[in-house]
C-alpha cells in the first residue's frame, strides 16, 4: 500500500499537472497558430499566383492588341474614306496646339489639359472642352492655320473626301463674316494644296442661336456660297439638351432657296428629342449621332419608311430621300451616351439596312479617334470585312452633299474608293 500523500504534496501535483496541461496547450496553439498561418500564407500565394496569371493575361491581351493594331492599322489608314462628321474645334491636332501657342510648351500643355479627354466623362464637360479651343482660335492668322493642319491631318489618314464643320464666332479680332471668310478661304487654299482630297464646308447653327441670329447668318452664308463652291451645307449642332425646333424653318430655307445640304444633330440624349419628329418630317439629307433614334417607334418608322436600297437600284429622283446615320463611335462613349461601342446604336441600324457612315466627330478631343482608328474599331466590334467597309464609304460618298447637289467632280474620288487605293 503506498504511503498516502499530505496535502502539501497533492497542490505540489497539481500545479505541475496545471503547468504540463498549460504547455500542452500552448504547444498545441502554437501548432494550430502555425497551421492556420500556412494556411493563410498559401491562400494568399494561391490569390497572389491568381492575380499574376490575370496580370499577365491582361498584359498579354495589351500586347496583342497593339499586335493588331500594328499589323492592321496601316491598312485601314491605306483605305480611302470619306468624312461627313469633323468639327473643326474639335479636331484640333496636340501638334497644331503646340504650333499655335507659338512652341510655349507649357501653356500647350494647360490647353491640352483641358481640351483632351482622358476618360468619358458627361455631356455638359464635353462642352466644356471648346471653351479653351475657341480662345486660341480668335484670330484669323490661328483659325487659317487650324483648318489647313486639320485638312493635312485628314490627308494624312487616308482622307479623300472631307466636310469640315463649323460655326462662326463673333470674336474680339473677327465678326462672323471675316470668320466665315477666313475658313472658306482657308479651304480654297487646302484645295489647291492637297488636290488628292476633296474638301468643303459645313456652317453650323447652334441650338443656342436665337432665330435673328440664325437667319442673319444663313444670309452671310448665301453671299459666301454666290462668290465660292466651298460651302455645301448647313447643320444643326451645340448642346444636345436644348431643343432646336425655333430653328426648322431656317434649314427649310436654306435647302429650298439656297440648294444646300442640311444634316441635323438629332436624339444625342434620351431625354431631349422633343425637336427630333418635326426635323425628320422635312427629310434631312443625312442625321448626326441620331444615338436613342431606336429607342422611339415614331422615329423608326419614319427612318425606315424613307429607307431606299441603295446599290444598283438608286435613281436620282428618290436619292434625296436616303437617310445616312453619321455615326461617331468613340465619341459616343467619351460624351457617356452609349456604355461601349459594343452597344452602339450602329448595330442595330445595319441589321435594319439603314446606310451608315463612320465618322470621328471630335478627333482632337477624344482619345484614339481617328478616322482610321474609327475604322479600325468598328470593324472588330461588328465584324465587318473590307467589302463592307468599302460599301459604308460608297454610301458616304452618295449622302455629301458635294454629290448630292453636284458641286463638283468626284470621278477620281469614286474610282479610288471602288478599288481600295489612294493612288
Ligand atoms: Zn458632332
Amino acid at each position: 500500500m503506498p504511503p498516502k500523500k499530505s496535502g502539501k504534496q497533492n497542490k505540489k501535483l497539481t500545479i505541475q499537472q496545471e503547468r504540463v496541461k498549460a504547455d500542452r496547450e500552448a504547444t498545441q496553439k502554437a501548432i494550430q497558430d502555425k497551421n492556420d498561418h500556412t494556411l493563410l500564407d498559401n491562400e494568399i500565394a494561391e490569390r497572389e499566383k491568381v492575380a499574376a496569371a490575370e496580370r499577365q493575361e491582361f498584359e498579354n491581351k495589351i500586347a496583342l492588341t497593339r499586335q493588331i493594331q500594328e499589323n492592321f492599322l496601316p491598312r485601314f489608314q491605306k483605305m480611302p474614306k470619306v468624312e461627313l462628321h469633323a468639327h473643326l474645334s474639335g479636331s484640333i491636332s496636340r501638334k497644331t496646339i503646340e504650333f499655335l501657342m507659338n512652341s510655349d510648351l507649357k501653356r500647350a500643355k494647360q490647353i491640352l489639359s483641358k481640351y483632351h479627354l482622358n476618360e468619358p466623362k458627361d455631356m455638359d464637360r464635353v462642352f466644356d472642352t471648346f471653351g479653351i479651343i475657341h480662345e486660341i482660335l480668335e484670330k484669323p492668322e490661328a483659325l487659317r492655320v487650324a483648318t489647313l493642319e486639320m485638312v493635312r491631318d485628314f490627308v494624312k489618314d487616308g482622307c479623300v473626301y472631307l466636310e469640315i464643320r463649323t460655326g462662326p464666332k463673333n470674336t474680339p479680332f473677327m465678326t462672323k463674316e471675316t470668320y466665315l471668310k477666313v475658313v472658306v478661304d482657308a479651304v480654297k487654299e487646302a484645295q489647291l494644296e492637297h488636290p488628292q482630297i476633296k474638301v468643303f464646308l459645313v456652317i453650323s447653327f447652334d441650338r443656342s442661336l436665337v432665330y435673328e441670329e440664325a437667319n442673319e447668318l444663313l444670309h452671310l452664308i448665301g453671299k459666301f456660297q454666290l462668290e465660292t463652291n466651298v460651302i455645301v451645307g448647313v447643320e444643326l449642332g451645340g448642346n444636345p439638351k436644348l431643343s432646336g425646333i425655333h430653328l426648322l424653318s431656317i434649314f427649310q430655307l436654306a435647302r429650298r432657296f439656297h440648294g444646300l445640304g442640311v444634316t441635323l444633330h438629332l436624339a444625342e440624349l434620351e431625354s431631349q428629342t422633343d425637336d427630333v419628329l418635326d426635323y425628320l418630317m422635312m427629310l434631312p439629307d443625312r442625321v448626326g449621332h441620331g444615338t436613342f433614334l431606336h429607342t422611339n417607334p415614331k422615329f423608326v418608322e419614319m427612318m425606315s419608311f424613307y429607307k431606299i436600297p441603295l446599290g444598283e437600284f438608286i435613281c436620282s429622283e428618290n436619292q434625296n430621300k436616303v437617310f445616312i446615320l453619321e455615326i461617331c463611335l468613340s465619341s459616343n462613349v467619351y460624351s457617356k451616351t452609349v456604355p461601349s461601342i459594343h452597344d452602339s446604336h450602329f448595330k442595330y441600324w445595319k441589321t435594319k439596312g439603314v446606310p451608315l457612315s463612320i465618322c470621328t466627330d471630335d478627333k482632337g478631343v477624344i482619345p484614339g479617334a481617328t478616322l482610321t482608328e474609327e475604322y479600325y474599331k468598328a470593324a472588330v466590334a461588328f465584324s465587318l470585312t473590307t467589302a463592307d467597309l468599302i460599301q459604308i464609304n460608297i454610301d458616304a460618298l452618295r449622302s455629301s452633299f458635294a454629290y448630292k447637289y453636284n458641286v463638283t467632280d468626284l470621278r477620281d474620288t469614286w474610282r479610288k474608293i471602288h478599288h481600295n487605293t489612294l493612288e
